[in-house]
């Protein structure tokens, strides 16, 4: 297959790319045609790698309304609803529902995914239905999953031997929630057996963590100490920070080179965190994500999050990583042309690394997996929220939309708009 003229993230144009056996042979401009294969011309559109979600809750997408509707739209009610759907769930109807989504994402050039997966259920129900779901989608998506002890490592009684069962059946990375455990203490010890876990299995660690908008929260420093302390560094996120948000400045000033000398990565949800957070503050009221900005300036990798798509904590979403792009770029005010350009990135090359995706990119070499979108910028993607016209995995056409154009019928002024043309 050959893809001719495309623009590509960094700018270049009139670049093609080659690929031969799943993988980008060749990138570089006017390369000759193969002999036989398929050549598509992209137009001048940008070619970027895939969408990558850094975290996401399969286990409840889609689940809006079941058994009833969040009618507060806030955390707290969130989990008592998903309290209320848990024993309700069949195996059956969460496959349903989760290969759904992927589909969903596939069409939106969204390709890997990391979602949590609760454990604190005996049964593990969701966790046989998600390994049952990454195997099924193995051919066109990259499933990893992420064993969540939703109600609390210590909290929840059988929490800690549910995970190792989960960790036993094939779930890749071990998750946390420390803020949820009774005390700062035992938050902090839930850190250091989950990162000892995580040693002694050489797998990757992903905790919600400090997703309050209390000040006081440290779960991020105890999760850098036992990072760096395990050598883990590389192998470690941190999901949320929200209460970064509110942590007093000299002790952030503190914090972010612990995190950056750890290798941790961090992970923002910005539509969840936007409308979950500062929801016991009057005015003003705090915006409840984690410092992006300050966070990459240190030297930190930070890629964002959908979290939630149509579930019991956040009842709109569609699968779009633009989306998410946009949000995070709008609540980080990250409105500089460098700041756009990494909002874009924390929704591709950022979140690749922290899932630790093979052949990730469009280098020669790389997996050849893309998708082209009908922008000629990151920056115009994500205004445009671009459609997708071409998804491409392995060499292998996945999906293809046709190129969004609005015939306008205007007295006096008949004509198309393509939007991406008002520049
Ligand atoms: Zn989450």
């Amino acid at each position: 297959m050959l893809i001719r003229n495309a623009t590509l993230p960094d700018g270049r144009t009139g670049i093609d790319l080659f690929v031969q056996a799943g993988r980008i042979a060749v990138v570089g401009p006017a390369l000759a045609a193969p002999e036989g294969g398929e050549v598509i011309d992209a137009a001048g559109w940008l070619l970027s790698p895939p969408f990558v979600d850094a975290h996401f809750h399969m286990d409840a997408t889609l689940s809006y309304g079941l058994p009833r509707i969040n009618q507060s739209g806030t955390l707290l009610e969130g989990i008592a609803l998903w309290g209320e759907l848990k024993p309700l769930l069949t195996e059956e109807a969460l496959i349903e529902r989760a290969l759904q989504y992927c589909d969903w994402a596939v069409a939106q050039g969204l390709l890997a995914i990391r979602s949590h997966v609760d454990i604190c259920d005996d049964r593990l129900l969701a966790v046989r239905a998600l390994l049952a779901v990454r195997q099924r989608v193995a051919p066109y998506l990259d499933l990893q999953l992420v064993a969540f002890p939703q109600d609390g490592l210590l909290r929840s009684p059988n929490a800690l031997a549910n995970l190792r069962r989960a960790l036993d059946l094939g779930v890749d990375v071990v998750g946390g929630i420390p803020h949820f455990e009774r005390t700062m203490v035992d938050g902090a010890e839930s850190v250091r057996l989950l990162c000892e876990i995580a040693a002694e299995r050489g797998l990757r660690v992903d905790m919600h963590c400090d997703e309050s908008d209390d000040p006081l929260s440290r779960h991020i420093e105890t999760l850098a100490f036992h990072t760096q302390r395990l050598g883990l560094q590389g192998r470690v996120t941190g999901s949320h920070l929200t209460s970064m948000h509110s942590m007093d400045n000299y002790y952030v000033s503190k914090l972010l080179p612990l995190i950056a000398e750890a290798g941790v990565h961090a992970v923002a949800n910005p539509l969840i965190n936007i409308t979950l957070q500062g929801r016991h503050d009057s005015y003003p009221k705090r915006r409840g994500m984690t410092r992006v900005p300050e966070l990459l300036a240190a030297g930190v990798n930070v890629g964002f999050g959908h979290d939630c798509v149509m579930d019991p904590w956040y009842s709109l979403g569609a699968g779009d990583m633009l989306e998410v792009a946009a949000m995070g770029l709008h609540v980080a005010q990250m409105t500089s042309s460098a700041g756009m350009h990494q909002c874009f990135d924390a929704v591709t090359v950022n979140s690749a690394r922290i899932l630790g995706l093979e052949g990730y990119g469009l280098e020669a070499g790389c997996r050849a997996d893309f998708v082209l979108l009908q922008a000629r910028s990151p920056v115009e993607a994500i205004r445009l929220r671009a459609p997708r016209l071409l998804v491409v995995r392995g060499g292998q056409v996945l999906a293809r939309a046709p190129e969004r154009r609005v015939a306008l019928n205007l007295p006096g002024r008949p004509g198309a708009v393509d939007f991406t043309l008002q520049r």
